[in-house]
């Protein structure tokens, strides 16, 4: 039997956009939201795509990622972004917006779709015939369905913390103060080594531990294990403890010296294109322009651009690669599909991108089409292919960045160039793909 029924959990940026494009094209959808019966611990209201912390979408400048991100987010017509231009309030280049009214005007765009909400917390998850379930509970999803979930997809593929490096391009790393080698000689050649001698070193750490970090909520306390503690507190507790741990020399000979360095920053690839570069065992609180000067201060990434920056922060979110189709739907229960912060993607902009692109397949099954995958060389496209295939190694939450994307095949005179061909590159893509898929 074809599914007839779609059902969403969640009201939030992801969840919004689902019950949104569906409703919009005549679909039977459901919203089944716990607020305000039950709240999370971020939440405030019962408004849909509540926001939970700043009030800004970041940029709208197509030199920016997050720039391209929205373009691509307005072709499949974003009811997050409608509201958002509706309700703007002065930031610069930045899309900044009054909260609440925000807030009211997704919730009304949604109510007027006449999709039937539904004001109840979900625990457990087993369609019946006839019905599509799109799970889109974001990172404070709550504490029975998250136990579902974990029984669901097996408790190795369920994360609740978020303990991530800093990523950078690859392209922005100074090769001439690098080499590449593995420990021992032991790999593939999988690591670019940062070296440092003892007065890099020394400044280094010093400005490290006088950094400005983000305070850490007690529940996030918590759950804080000694293997993702973050680098600058592991260089509070002592000179020397980083040369012990993430940025031991042991087993590297630099070969421009013949010797060991005096400590060594080392990166590994993040992904199979070999384009993005994680700093391994740099999981940070440092705040984000503090990552970028103190982490600059390593002689090879004194040009970094980082494509994301380090957390360490409370976050659930399930391994997509192991557990998720291409199209974000359960491997083992196609009728299960997964919108929003929970498959890996990280802010708000992104997450909604997750509902869209979700949404846009749910409408092609209903109306008898195979799902499609978007462009790799679109901002969505890319993003979703990194969190369900492209990734290397563990699964952590990801933002837009340029990095994400296939290279261009002619030069560019700058980076803004370069960002500017790409993003030009990716709408032209999305247009095409769209005009054919919808
Ligand atoms: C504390 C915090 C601060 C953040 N700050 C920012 C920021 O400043 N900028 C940024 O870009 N991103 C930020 N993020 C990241 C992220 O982009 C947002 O959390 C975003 O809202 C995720 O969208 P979502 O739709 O996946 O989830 P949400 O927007 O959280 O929506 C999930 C919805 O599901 C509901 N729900 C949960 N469990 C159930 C259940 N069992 N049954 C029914 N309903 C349920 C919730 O009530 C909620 O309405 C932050 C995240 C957190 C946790």
């Amino acid at each position: 039997m074809n599914p007839l029924e779609v059902h969403v959990v969640g009201g939030g940026l992801a969840g919004s956009e689902v019950v949104f494009y569906l409703a919009s094209r005549g679909h039977t959808v459901f919203l089944h939201e716990m607020r305000p019966k039950k709240m999370t611990e971020v939440h405030k209201t019962s408004f849909f795509s509540e926001l939970v912390c700043s009030n800004s979408f970041k940029s709208m400048d197509l030199t920016n990622a997050e720039g391209l991100l929205k373009a691509e987010m307005q072709l499949l017509g974003s009811v997050n972004l409608k509201c958002a231009y509706e309700n703007r309030i002065p930031a610069g280049k930045a899309l900044a917006v009054d909260r609440e009214k925000f807030s009211k005007c997704v919730t009304e765009e949604i109510l007027k779709t006449g999709v039937k909400v539904i004001r109840e917390e979900i625990t457990e998850i087993d369609p019946k015939d006839g019905e599509i379930w799109v799970i889109a509970t974001g990172p404070a999803t709550s504490d029975k369905l998250a136990e579902f979930l974990k029984k669901l997809t097996g408790t190795e593929h369920m994360f609740f913390f978020d303990a991530a490096a800093p990523i950078v391009e690859k392209d922005s790393i100074d090769m001439d103060k690098a080499f590449i080698a593995d420990r021992y000689g032991k790999g593939t050649g999988d690591h670019i080594n940062c070296p440092l001698t003892e007065e890099e070193y020394d400044k280094f750490w010093h400005e490290l531990v006088n950094a400005e970090v983000i305070p850490m909520e007690d529940f996030d306390k918590k759950l804080l294990f000694e293997r993702c503690k973050p680098v600058e507190d592991i260089a509070r507790s002592g000179k020397d403890a980083l040369r012990y741990g993430p940025m031991k020399p042991v087993g590297l000979i630099d070969p421009k010296t013949g010797r060991e360095p005096f400590a060594v920053v080392q990166l590994r690839k993040d992904n199979i294109e070999g384009t993005l570069y994680n700093i391994v065992g740099f999981q940070t609180r440092l705040k984000w322009g503090e990552q970028k000067r103190v982490f600059r201060m390593i002689p090879c990434l004194r040009n970094a651009e980082f494509a994301r920056y380090g957390v360490v922060h409370r976050n659930i979110y399930i391994n997509a690669p192991a557990v998720l189709d291409p199209y974000l739907r359960l491997k083992q229960n196609p009728k299960i599909f997964f919108a929003g912060q929970i498959v890996g993607v990280e802010g708000y902009m992104e997450s909604a991108a997750a509902g869209l692109y979700v949404a846009f397949n749910i409408d092609r099954i209903l109306n008898r089409k195979d799902p499609l995958t978007f462009p790799r060389n679109t901002m969505i496209g890319a993003l979703l292919y990194y969190i369900t295939e492209g990734v290397r190694g563990n699964l952590r939450p990801m933002y837009a960045n340029f990095g994400l994307l296939p290279k261009l095949t002619q030069r560019a005179k700058s980076k803004y160039e370069r960002r500017k061909k790409l993003s030009m590159r990716a709408i032209e893509n999305m247009k095409k793909f769209l005009r054919g898929a919808i």
